[in-house]
């Protein structure tokens, strides 16, 4: 039996860790398998390579460095980390079960008294080769994170709801020009969204194709595009490409037991506390506006908090 079990090891997730073992709670961390793509230890930042927006980092520092960094610093203050993931969770009692390995085992693992879920949200890819070779060299999934290495130079995003719009609008004040690939003829993305990107002269849209290969050898240098009505294919010189083709939360594990949004997020109030008293959720797992590492961190620091503050509440009673 633990006190604070917490599932997922990006910022959110180390960065309770580091609160909660401050707190003399000695969390147990699950941070998710290397092999798996979707429970990646250390999160997303595992998949870029400069970040240079995390407070603190005057010149930036490499997204895998940093993670490394919080798991040390999470480790010093004696928070235990296993490298495994949950493969089955059980909220209708309280303390909660969770299984590692076989989830159809009678008895669960170990159990918690808290839980705090930082399993993050992935990207949703394209799934060619080149685009897994080159993340990080030029082709990435967030605007706010890298737009700023594109000044002034050719980008396309792929996508056409509001995320790709809302990148492209963003990525205009970087780059020369920025080409919107969809791969309809009709935009997924809001009104509103549509007009502010038609009325702006830095944006042109590449109908009806779909990115069949990303090229560069180093570094991005352009896409292959198919057209879908006449199979024509085309290369697009590009230094930068943003894959904005939606998000996917890691929430399958609570489903049923969690109240979740139509988005597939999980439903936070009053700081990061769920629909089960006891069970905290922070970073993207909850968060499909600002999915950055700072709130994320932000967040998982809340969690901590909620915690220990329920912790507490239960010894009062
Ligand atoms: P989304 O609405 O699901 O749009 C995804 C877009 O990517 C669609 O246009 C889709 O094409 C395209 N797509 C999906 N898979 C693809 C593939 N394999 N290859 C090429 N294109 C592909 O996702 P989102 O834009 O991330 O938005 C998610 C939710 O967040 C929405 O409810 C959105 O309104 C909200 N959001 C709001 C804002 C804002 O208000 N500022 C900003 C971002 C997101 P099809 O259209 O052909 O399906």
């Amino acid at each position: 039996m633990r006190d604070v079990v917490i599932l997922g090891s990006g910022p959110a997730g180390l960065t309770a860790a580091i609160y909660a073992a401050r707190g003399e709670l000695r969390p147990l961390v699950l941070e998710g398998e290397p092999s798996s793509s979707s429970d990646q230890p250390g999160g997303q930042l595992m998949l870029t390579t400069e970040v240079e927006n995390f407070p603190g980092f005057t010149h930036g520092v490499l997204g895998p460095e940093l993670m490394v960094s919080m798991r040390s610093q999470a480790e010093r203050f004696g928070a235990e980390i296993l490298t495994e993931r949950a493969s089955r969770v059980d909220l209708s009692t309280s303390p909660f079960g969770v299984w590692i390995g076989d989830p159809g085992a009678h008895e669960p693992t170990l159990t918690a008294r808290t839980l705090i879920i930082a399993t993050g949200a992935r990207s949703l890819m394209l799934g060619l080769d080149n685009e897994t070779r080159l993340l990080g060299y030029g082709v990435s999934t967030c605007a706010t994170c890298d737009g700023f290495f594109f000044r002034g130079k050719q980008i396309v995003v792929v996508g056409g709801g509001d995320s790709a719009l809302e990148e492209a609008l963003f990525l205009t004040k970087f780059g020369d020009t920025v080409t919107v690939v969809h791969r309809r003829q009709d935009l997924r993305a809001s009104k509103i969204m549509q007009d502010r990107a038609f009325t702006n002269d830095k944006i042109k849209f590449r109908w009806d194709s779909t990115v069949v290969d990303i090229l560069g050898d180093e570094r991005v240098t352009g896409v292959k595009v198919r057209d879908v009505k006449t199979a024509e294919e085309a290369e697009l010189a590009a230094d930068g490409v943003f894959v904005a083709i939606g998000h996917a939360p890691s929430t399958d594990l609570f489903a049923g037991q969690l109240q979740i949004d139509p988005a597939g997020y999980l439903v936070t109030h009053e700081g990061t506390k769920t629909s089960v008293p006891g069970v905290f959720a922070c970073g993207d797992v909850q968060d499909h506006v600002y999915r950055q590492a700072v709130t994320a961190a932000g967040s998982g620091c809340m969690a901590a908090i909620d915690a220990e503050r329920y912790l507490s509440s239960l010894t009062e009673n």
